[in-house]
């Protein structure tokens, strides 16, 4: 009921039987702890002027006042006013003042009013209130500890300064508000494991990469086990689950906001879907695999995609150095001189450009017959690679043509003989949700294939790539025939015809 804000019938439990108030929950919460928690007034309220005690802890040593201080300062005055006492910390040794950082600057300057607390309290760690605001990124808060509250080189346990904490967590704002109280020396600081705070952003910046890499699968294997637990509803809950996960990556930044990297979900959601495509082909629809002469056959299939996979990932897509920069300019005044456009020097790598190259912000480098940034293998494609990323795409077309066909016998086989009304259907999707779904997700990556290599290969047969077709609006007028001699010359030998 507290959960829910159902008032009436709190009133009515607590009138009931007011020892209700004193029973204890999931984690030893008292009702008083959720309606705190929830930061509902009305409830703390009505809890309160009903008996309820602000003091009593639960399984962490937590009052319901140090979960009120993480938010309203209605409720923490209201329990004040009730009696709860200001000197009782957790188990692990936090105040009050600790637990009110996460509630913001209003509410720990409140508790400060009281005179009962000091900013330089720690916890059994050594950790300080500003300890606690740097790690939870909170500026404001941060910034009102620095006002002569806080000591900006506290350290904890472990050596680390709010500076350590910052930039393992990657709070940049926090870390540039930290250095402009302290300056650059705390960049050199180390704590007891020799690690200064640079290190430590490092370490996050690669833990958060390799997290935010392997997100799309480990999540994609969470929907997948929750829907199998739920049995007869597996269906449903996929159909639920799996649009709001295409919709928590979809919506996401090229650019990660944290540390300014290239985003690497979209690459995960490729590897995500190669891992769970060949689990459910291998796992599901062939447990007897090492048989069937189609096994054989996408096994071969399979291994040829994958090596063409790895092959991409690691090719250099035509990386502009110096010694391919455009000969005929050494200085700006040969452009000038020459009539040409200043955008031929590319400012980032002081380089200038020949024809068909662009500079690419997410690899920050100049790529020769530029065609794209691809964000699902999380590099350029170009003169390098041009080639290679269309035979990858056929042979991702021939893979998905492969999993829809052996998935569709696969259902039609599990369809009992006669049945074929919608309701069979519906029965059959919740009970084989695993290939349904991923025979979705296969079908609808094949349609979107499909219209990327019709873009491809206009661009080709009008000898050019697809980011300079756009700048080129007088298309050259060719055959369809000459059109394909063009396009297949170019998958075989590699050579643009212009
Ligand atoms: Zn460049
Ligand atoms: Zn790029």
């Amino acid at each position: 009921c507290i959960q829910r804000g159902n008032i009436e019938q709190c009133i009515h439990f607590v009138q009931n039987d007011r020892s209700i108030l004193k029973q204890k929950g999931w984690g030893g919460f008292t009702p008083l702890h959720y309606a705190a928690l929830h930061g509902n007034r009305s409830l703390v309220d009505l809890f309160l002027s009903t008996g309820a005690d602000p003091n009593l802890t639960c399984d962490a040593g937590q009052t319901a006042f140090h979960f009120a201080c993480q938010g309203n300062i209605y409720i923490i005055h209201q329990m004040m006013q009730y009696g709860a006492d200001l000197r009782l910390i957790d188990l692990q040794g936090k105040t009050s003042l600790h637990h009110a950082v996460t509630g913001g600057s209003v509410a720990v300057h409140y508790l400060w009013e009281t005179g009962m607390f000091r900013f330089s309290d720690t916890d059994m760690y050594k950790v300080t209130p500003l300890h606690l605001a740097a790690s939870t990124g909170n500026t404001e808060v941060v910034r009102y500890l620095l006002r002569q509250r806080c000591a900006v080189d506290a350290v904890d346990q472990q050596g680390a300064t709010a500076l350590h904490v910052a930039a393992e967590r990657g709070g940049v704002e926090v870390c540039w508000t930290l250095l402009q109280r302290t300056g650059c020396r705390m960049l050199h600081q180390k704590n007891h494991s020799g690690l200064t705070p640079l290190d430590l952003s490092k370490q996050g910046k690669a833990l958060l990469y390799y997290w935010t890499l392997f997100f799309p699968t480990l999540s994609g294997a969470a929907i997948l086990l929750i829907a199998a637990m739920l049995g007869g509803y597996g269906g449903l809950t996929c159909g639920l689950l799996f649009p709001w996960l295409a919709r928590s990556i979809f919506t996401q930044y090229h650019r990660m906001t944290t540390y300014q990297l290239p985003n690497p979900v979209y690459l995960g959601t490729l590897l995500a879907g190669m891992f769970h495509s060949l689990l459910c082909f291998y796992g599901k629809m062939m447990p007897v695999w090492p048989t069937s002469a189609l096994a054989q056959v996408s096994l071969v299939h399979f291994s040829i995609l994958l090596g063409l996979f790895c092959k991409v990932l690691t090719q250099d897509p035509g990386e502009l150095d110096r010694a391919d920069a455009d000969p005929r300019f050494s200085c700006i005044a040969d452009l000038v001189e020459n009539n040409q456009s200043p955008h031929r020097f590319c400012p980032y790598c002081e380089l200038f450009q020949p024809d068909y190259t662009k500079h690419c912000k997410l690899c920050e480098v100049c790529i020769k017959d530029y065609d794209h940034h691809c964000l699902f293998l999380n590099r350029c494609v170009g003169r390098g690679n041009h080639r290679l990323f269309l035979l990858f795409i056929l042979s991702m077309v021939t893979a998905h043509l492969l999993f829809i066909a052996t998935a569709t016998s696969y259902l039609y086989s599990k369809m009992s003989a006669g049945s074929s009304g919608l309701s069979s259907w519906l029965t059959l999707f919740g009970e084989e949700f695993w290939v349904v779904v991923m025979m979705i997700m296969n079908a609808l990556t094949l349609l979107w294939e499909v219209w990327l290599l019709t873009e491809q290969f206009e661009a080709v047969a009008t000898g050019t790539t697809t980011y300079f077709r756009q700048c080129e609006s007088s298309a050259r007028q060719r055959s369809l025939g000459q059109r394909w001699v063009l396009v297949l010359s170019f998958l075989l030998e590699g050579r643009r015809r212009v």
